[in-house]
């Protein structure tokens, strides 16, 4: 199949060309037409598999036809955070320079008015989170009766940033007769709920069984005593061939502290989580993507859906606390067809944990030395397997493994991780307006394609 084969215009295949790419992924090839033909889609798909291609580039070519009108949208793209929807921004930039539509960024950390004075020109395109853009709701600045396209992107996402009564709402605002495309990597009961109530007679495209790793990706737990955590860090960035990686943590607070720690040891290092300002955030991923530096500390804001080529390396420097974050981290490396390694960090508390990523995934994921597990209850499967000798040993074997009880290790864990998941709010979840930087985005807060 080919991109000429998808009833694409010319000036966006000469676009896409130019991109590089040679055939449609497969949730190009069986979207693009059912969008260009007006119909209601739900795509079952990760980042990774060309997804937002598959609506950016019909949607193009739907808006190429007709006007926007002040402060009336014509379509809307939903993202959960503010780093997804600047991307999305990026796609229409790219594959929309030969057309002549405009596009208006609304995420929250950046001045309200100059959103306001984007919406007022008149956008075909307006890309939001929904926080920003009920906001601008509430205030009279913007009316969605005119918006025939919605798109709602990493739905699941959505639900586990509490998002979904916000969507509904909006989803209101719209017109009825509107098409509407929603993507989720997972199809949970209340996604499929909210399909069930807003989508019409949707086509269902699924490209791959959600959680699931890529093959390309060779895993491995690095058994570890919390004290020692840096220093094998430290060896394995120095002992494999780190190009350059991601290491995750699950706090703000240890992604600061490790990012000063790694720049004193001499690495080229950066920061980005959710306590930081929307430029500043852009800022530290704009040098990671121009390589002035390798290496990126990471809260789980950076682990969905951001687009960065070539990660040869992730590290979960603290195992992550929910399985489906396990699956999202590991996948920033291994992209387009590239070999990538993920090692994930297992201190004794976080067997639990781990028993869970191997149970979503369903995969065993190698030691890289059992002499170092935790010795009280390995992960169910990885009992029997021999140990993996001769890369990365002898920095924990000594130390006895410091375990508690269950229960108390419970009570460790931060409050709004026993919280309920749907309510909670998240390291990654866009901050509320207006607290931060007042000046526009950089390069994407309004923009008239080319
Ligand atoms: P996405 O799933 O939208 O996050 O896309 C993942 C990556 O695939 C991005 O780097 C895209 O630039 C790239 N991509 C999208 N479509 C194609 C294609 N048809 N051929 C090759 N790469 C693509």
């Amino acid at each position: 199949m080919n991109f000429a084969d998808l009833g694409l215009s010319d000036e966006l295949l000469r676009a896409v060309a130019e991109a590089g790419y040679e055939a449609p992924t497969p949730i190009q090839a069986s979207a693009i037409p059912s969008v260009l033909m007006m119909r209601d889609i739900i795509g079952v798909a990760q980042t990774g598999t060309g997804k937002t291609a598959s609506f950016v580039l019909p949607m193009i070519d739907i808006l190429a036809q007709g006007r926007s009108r002040a402060r009336m949208p014509r379509s809307l793209i939903l993202e959960p955070t503010r780093e997804l929807a600047a991307q999305v921004a990026e796609n229409f930039e790219k594959y929309g320079k030969y057309h002549k539509l405009s596009m208006a960024l609304l995420i929250g950390g950046v001045s309200m008015g100059d959103q306001v004075k984007a919406l007022e020109k008149g956008v075909d395109v307006l890309i939001a989170t929904p926080g920003r853009l009920m906001d601008l709701f509430g205030r009279g600045n913007i009316l969605l009766t005119a918006c025939n396209l919605l798109v709602i992107d990493e739905a699941d996402r959505m639900l586990d940033m509490g998002f979904i009564p916000d969507i509904e709402e909006i989803c209101t605002k719209l017109p009825k007769q509107r098409q509407t495309l929603l993507f989720s990597a997972t199809m949970p009961a209340p996604i499929k709920k909210l399909a069930d109530k807003f989508l019409d007679s949707p086509k269902t495209i699924e490209v791959a069984r959600p959680a699931t790793t890529n093959v390309n990706i060779t895993q491995w737990l690095v058994p570890v005593a919390s004290a020692d955590k840096r220093g094998r860090l430290r060896d394995l960035l120095r002992q494999d061939e780190v190009r350059t990686a991601i290491i995750f943590c699950n706090r703000k607070t240890t992604v600061r502290e490790l990012n000063k720690s790694l720049k004193r040891s001499g690495f080229q290092t950066g920061e980005i989580h959710g306590d930081m300002e929307q430029p500043q955030r852009l800022a530290e991923l704009d040098l990671f993507k121009r390589g002035e530096i390798n290496i990126l500390v990471a809260s789980d804001v950076a682990a969905r859906g951001l687009d960065i080529k070539g990660v040869s390396h992730v590290f979960n420097f603290d195992a992550p606390w929910h399985p489906d974050d396990y699956v999202h981290r590991v996948g920033r490396t291994g992209r387009a067809g590239a070999t990538g390694t993920a090692y994930t960090f297992v201190t004794p508390e976080d067997v639990e944990n781990v028993a869970n990523i191997e149970k979503l995934t369903g995969q065993t994921i190698a030691r890289l030395d059992a002499g170092a597990a935790p010795e009280a209850a390995p992960a169910p499967a990885e009992a029997e397997k021999p140990a993996r000798r001769g890369r990365g040993r002898g920095h924990d074997q000594d130390r006895a493994p410091d375990r508690k009880p269950a229960r108390d290790r419970r009570r460790e864990r931060p409050p709004e991780r026993r919280a309920d998941r749907g309510a909670r709010p998240r390291d990654d979840e866009p901050l509320d307006d207006d607290g931060g930087w007042n000046g526009p985005v950089p390069g994407f807060l309004s923009a008239r394609i080319p």
